[in-house]
This record gives structure tokens, sequence and C-alpha cells, in this order.
């Protein structure tokens, strides 16, 4: 099976293109990476994967931020704003809180439009300059139209947004606007803004950057990367767990692919693959129902809620790829209610970290699995933060303390103090 850890590097195909194809994870049909516009299998529909005939080592590596781990992408460079190398937190009174040997923060809120989206955009606008399209599209809770608003716009390409009316945060429409993207409201939720926009990209009215499209999984691939290196570095030793939030499962899907492919190459023993454990809200939580019952599919969830609008999803696309990777891995899922993540987010705000609420999800989710035993004290754990307080300011100021109105004078702002 092409997603276990034991999978062997395949042979490259007749129709690669300097070492790279696409995989249907299916049916492993091959393709030519970069003659058509494809998203997924013709045969049979199934999600593609990027494949690479050479993989590279730690070694391999060279510069800063996504680029440094080009030999383990499609292309040399792209389209970019130097995203990635974002900080991996150290957070001494979380982490003796929480109750584990080692806790770090990867915030890839620190990236340039404030998620770690651009990780997949500097890639996947790439690919869409060597397809020759002219017009990209996504379907969005709003951190990815930000970061395709930007990207699309440096790349002078046009840029579309769907985003579901009324639940994406004010900071991510004002820069999907600013960054000059047509932004269309759809009266309907995520999941119905991506069948939507799938729709428009398979009658060829856009490319496709949602995480379906197989290239920006690769951009974000470099977090886990990252990750495992600033380990190595700090603590001579990779982490043991990597909980991160989970809407589509992109980042699940991505970090498990960065692994398999280090695995494959002789860089990471399997035994040692950091455990990939996924957090959702309680009322978007899908994949942690599949992984619950043990299911090989996830049951789509029509309603879904939570404050974490970036992660308020019910259909999960990547799930094909990333239960796989929870499960390899030695993983698991666990939902968490929208107060545990407030909670959180103030934890990290007291740690001087500065997170939106599905952010939060990461942390939340680790103090369940502590509290509930499955994670023990003696773990080294990254909890990834995915994207800026910034992004939504009302659910900060909601989450943090009022502002106290005062006299204009300094008699006065003392009375105030002591009173
Ligand atoms: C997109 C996004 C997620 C969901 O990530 P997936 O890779 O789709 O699981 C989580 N948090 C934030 C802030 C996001 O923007
Ligand atoms: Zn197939």
């Amino acid at each position: 099976m092409s997603l276990s850890l034991a999978a062997t590097q395949p042979e490259p195909p007749a129709d690669a293109d300097d070492g790279v194809w696409l995989e249907c994870i299916e049916c492993s049909e091959t393709f030519a990476p970069f003659d058509d516009v494809r998203y997924t299998c013709d045969e049979c529909d199934g999600l593609l994967e990027v494949r690479y005939a050479d993989l590279p080592t730690f070694d391999d590596f060279a510069g800063e931020g996504v680029w440094r781990y080009a030999d383990a992408l499609p292309f040399e460079t792209g389209v970019t704003t130097q995203e990635g190398a974002t900080p991996l937190y150290e957070v001494p009174r979380l982490e003796a809180d929480v109750g584990v040997e080692a806790l770090r923060i990867k915030h890839e809120g620190m990236n340039p439009t404030g998620s770690f989206k651009d990780r997949g955009m500097t890639v996947g606008v790439r690919v869409a300059k060597e397809l020759g399209v002219d017009r990209l599209a996504c379907a969005s809770t709003g951190n990815t139209s930000a970061a395709l608003a930007a990207y699309g716009s440096r790349g002078g390409m046009e840029t579309l947004v769907l985003l579901p009316a009324g639940k994406v945060a004010a900071g991510k429409i004002a820069q999907a606007s600013l960054h000059g993207a047509r932004i269309l409201e759809v009266d309907g939720n995520f999941d119905a803004c991506l069948d939507i926009v799938q729709e428009l990209a398979a009658r060829g009215e856009a490319y496709l950057l949602n995480s379906l499209n197989p290239f920006r999984l690769e951009g974000q691939k470099t977090i886990g990367l990252e990750i495992l290196e600033g380990f190595r570095d700090d603590y001579g030793a990779f982490p043991d767990r990597i909980v991160l939030p989970v809407g589509n499962a992109g980042n699940t899907s991505a970090l498990y692919k960065a692994f398999r492919e280090l695995v494959q190459a002789g860089e990471l023993d399997a035994d040692d693959v950091p455990k990939l454990t996924g957090v959702q809200a309680a009322g978007a939580a899908p994949m942690v129902e599949a992984i619950e019952n043990g299911a090989d599919e996830v049951r789509r969830w029509d309603d879904v809620e939570t404050r974490a609008t970036a992660i308020r999803i019910g259909n999960p696309v990547n799930a094909p790829k990333a239960l796989p990777g929870i499960r390899e891995t030695g993983g698991t899922a666990i939902a968490v209610s929208d107060e545990a993540i407030t909670d959180a987010q103030r934890d990290l705000a007291e740690e001087g970290i500065g997170v939106e609420p599905a952010s939060a999800a990461s942390v939340a989710g680790l103090r369940k699995l502590r509290a509930e035993g499955i994670v023990d004290d003696a773990e080294r754990v990254a909890c990834l933060t995915t994207g800026h307080l910034l992004k939504d300011p009302d659910a900060a100021a909601a989450a943090g303390s009022d502002p106290e109105p005062v006299p204009a004078d300094t008699e006065g702002v003392i009375e105030h103090l002591q009173g």
C-alpha cells in the first residue's frame, strides 16, 4: 500500500517529468505532473500524491524557509514572500502545567499572511505558472483565501475566493480584499463552497488551490521537516508526538508524507516517526468519529459549528491520506469543546504567543490527552498553532479582558488603578 510507512521507493513511470510524477493513492495509476490540469485520478477519482525519483536526505537541505527543502519539492523555487522558518517556541510554564518532558509550539501564525497556508501557496502558485493558467480559485474558511490572494497577485494572476457568508474572521476577509481577490460570499458552509469551486475547476473556470491540490501539500510538508530539524538541534532527538488542529486534514496528510519520504530515504526510523495527533472542535469532528470507530471512511457532517471557524469543516477532503497517517504513526484524534479552545488560547497568550481559536485546539487537545493518560509525562511534544491572533480580532477580544474607561487626567487614572 502506497500510504504505508513500509512503502518502498517507486520506480519512475515513463511520463515522469524530471523525476516528478503524480500517483493515485487508491489505484496507483500514474500521471505526468504538468501536462494537464488534474486534481484527482482520471480512473477512479482517488486523491493524488506527488512522487519523486530521488528523495533527499537532511544533508541536502540548505537555506531558510520552505525553499530550504527544494530537494523534497517539485521546483527549486516558487512565488515567494519568505514563508516558513517559523518559530518553535519554548513554553516553560505551559510545559510544566501540561506535564510533559518537553513542549514546543510551532507557530505557523508567523508566516507572511499569518497562517501555514503560505507554505502550500508558494508551491501551488508556482505549479499554476508551470501549467500556464491565469485564474486561481479556492473555497476557504478564510486563511486559504488570504494566502491565495497574496501569492496569486504576487504571481500576477487573477484570484477568486468562495467564502461561507458570515463565518469568516474579519482579518482574513480584509487580507483577501486588499490583495485583490474577487470575494464570493456563499450562502452555505465551507463544504458547500468547496463543492462549488471543485465544479468550477472541473469546468475549466479556474485552477483550484484547495488542499485537494496535491502540490499544496508538498509545501506544507516543510512544517514537519522544520519541526524534526528543530527538535534534533535542541534535544538530539525527534519529537514523540505532533499535535495539530484538523480541518480538511491537509497538514495531517502533508506531515505524514514528509515522514514517509524520510523513512524511504533511510533518514528516519519507522519507529521514530512522531505520532500524528489530530484535534477537532467537538462541533465539527468527523475525523475523530472515524478514528474512534475504526472506520475506513469519514462520514460527512452536514451541520458543523464552532467558534474555531478555520476548522469548521464537516467533510475533510484529505481524510483518505490522513487516516492512515494517524493510524500508522500510532497517533490518535480527539475532540475538544469551544471553551477548552478559548482556555488554551489564553494559556498560549500568557506565554506571549497570540493565536486564533483553531490554532489553540492543538494545546486544548494535548491537555485532554494528558488528563486521559493517553499522553504520558515522558513525551516530547510539538503543538502546531496554525494561524495568528490578529486573524480573528473579535475572538481575541472576547477571550481577553475589556478596556476600562478612565478620565483624561493622571489623578483620575491613579484613582481608577487604586479603586
Ligand atoms: C486551514 C486551517 C486549519 C486546517 O488545516 P487542515 O490542513 O485543513 O487540516 C487549521 N487552522 C487554521 C488556522 C487554518 O487556517
Ligand atoms: Zn485511481
